[in-house]
């Protein structure tokens, strides 16, 4: 599942709510089942460079069960 975040001009950022990772949206393409999306995890806001989270942090959330 995604919440993408309400906030202008980062539209493109989501956080996977099973893992709590933050997402970016870096590409989509049209595929025979629909609209494929293309996903990143980012370190740093591709925006205003405010570090959103650590590699540690992600690797961390996804140990999780
Ligand atoms: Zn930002």
């Amino acid at each position: 599942m995604r919440k993408v975040l309400a906030l202008p001009g980062h539209r493109f950022l989501f956080v996977q709510e099973d893992s709590g990772v933050l997402y970016m949206t870096v590409a989509a393409m049209q595929t025979d089942r629909g609209t494929g999306w293309f996903d990143q995890a980012v370190l740093f806001c591709p925006f205003c460079g405010t570090q959103l989270q650590t590699s540690e942090e992600i690797k961390g959330a996804s140990r999780q069960p």
